[in-house]
């Protein structure tokens, strides 16, 4: 099952008590139909789930009972009776007779709760998410400019910002940081698969830093070995050149272990001296032996 069908079912799950509400889904549907004009209305899915709630919308909102009709993959809700469709367009405000203009009326959306349902039946008719294994990015897509900009507002009234893009003919609303469609999606009802989204988030943040800590680690040690290297070749050529001899003073001892101990840190071989000695004092002393080497050339 996709992400977007596993949002669409837990949005489906939403309690219809509120009349003001259930109308506002419907209309979000509506607006976001294959046709919905005087003539005919026709809302399709793929998604049963979501057909069955549009009929029970349409039942509850204007008490007309329409059957689901199969059309290749898609099951339809298909109205044309005048007086069906005339209920319909008096219970949204609209004028029988004019042709809609796909301009939202404010009237039947004035509380927040009615803003988030109209999203809501928006979402189910004209939504897609992406899955939280994928790039972050929800979107509302609709072939009206003006229903696209309205919308904007609607969202924005919510306390969310949507940017806008054209697809083809499409007029696309869509959010492409993780925060802002877990809000989308958290307003509208689908607070389970907002959470999913989020999860999945922190998880990849977990991942990333370990990745980076692990990355930093092996960076690391390959200086360190890297260093050892150089070190004990250094020692190799003085010892050809002069013996033990080549190290004055403290610093034969030092050139005995890091022989030793070639994958020694510094501070690990700086433990093995008797008494050990300090990180900087060992770091001098090996310095000390490759400027030795560097002179000897
Ligand atoms: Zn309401």
């Amino acid at each position: 099952m996709s992400f977007s069908t596993e949002v669409k079912n837990e949005l489906c799950r939403v309690s219809m008590q509120r009349t003001c509400c259930t109308r506002a889904e419907i209309y979000g549907a509506l607006l976001h139909a294959s046709v919905f004009s005087h003539k005919e209305i026709r809302l399709s899915a793929e998604n049963m789930t979501v057909v069955r709630r549009l009929q029970a919308l349409l039942q509850r909102a204007f008490f007309v009972e329409c059957e689901p009709q199969k059309a290749g993959r898609k099951q339809q809700l298909v109205l044309t009776e005048p007086a069906q469709i005339g209920r319909v367009f008096d219970a949204l405000g609209y004028d029988c007779k004019s042709h809609i203009t796909y301009h939202i009326n404010r009237n039947l959306l004035e509380e927040d709760c009615c803003i988030a349902s109209f999203l809501r039946g928006a979402f189910l008719m004209g939504g897609t998410v992406a899955g939280p294994d994928k790039k972050s990015h929800l979107e509302l897509k609709t072939t009206h400019q003006s229903l696209a900009g309205e919308e904007t507002s609607l969202m924005l009234d919510l306390g969310l910002s949507p940017k806008q893009a054209r697809r083809g003919s499409a007029y696309l609303l869509y959010f492409k940081d993780g925060a802002s469609a877990e809000d989308f999606l958290t307003r509208i009802g689908a607070p389970h698969a907002a959470m999913e989204l989020m999860q999945a988030k922190v998880e990849k943040n977990l991942r990333n830093t370990i990745n980076r800590q692990v990355n930093c680690e092996t960076a690391n040690m390959m200086k360190a070995a890297d260093a050892s290297a150089r070190q004990i070749a250094a020692i190799q050529a003085l010892i050809d050149s002069r013996g033990e001899d080549a190290f004055p003073g403290n610093l034969w001892e030092t050139v005995r272990l890091r022989l030793e101990y070639p994958t020694d840190s510094l501070s690990e071989l700086a433990q093995r001296f008797d008494p050990p000695i300090s990180k900087p004092g060992l770091s001098h002393r090996l310095k000390k032996i490759i400027e030795l080497a560097e002179k000897e050339d």
